[in-house]
């Protein structure tokens, strides 16, 4: 999807309507998997365990919201950016976008996310750091 919006649009444009898609698709998954979860770490889990399911690729996250308002989500062989090889900046805004949305909705705060290192631009795996803000 990437590659065919290029052909129209800048990589800002692309970066961010992608970003926002995703973001709408992660509030949407937040809120209905915290009405079926008793703690919002079970919540967490769930969807960590259907994102692998899913094929989205090998995840861990290092849940520190409640406590720290940190959290730090990799993802092995993601789905997302397979294929992307040689990008100067982190490409999984899709990705990006849907984790900023279930932090948002499962704990009710803003929140900022940073992809600090992504597949795509060599960085072996696609890390995310989510903070609120
Ligand atoms: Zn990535």
């Amino acid at each position: 999807m990437r590659t065919l919006l290029s052909e129209s649009m800048s990589r800002p444009a692309v970066d961010t309507l992608l970003w926002h898609m995703g973001n709408k698709y992660g509030l949407a998954l937040g809120r209905r998997t915290k009405k079926m979860a008793k703690t919002r770490g079970e919540a967490v889990e769930l969807l960590a365990n259907a994102a692998q399911r899913s094929g989205w690729g090998k995840i861990t996250i290092s849940d520190g919201f409640e406590t720290t308002g940190k959290m730090v989500v990799v993802f092995e062989n993601c789905v997302f950016c397979e294929g992307l090889i040689s990008e100067k900046t982190s490409a999984c805004s899709f990705l990006s976008g849907i984790l900023a949305g279930i932090a948002e909705s499962l704990y009710d705060k803003g929140v900022s996310i940073q992809e600090e290192l992504c597949r795509a631009a060599g960085g072996g795996v696609c890390r995310f750091n989510i903070q609120t803000v």
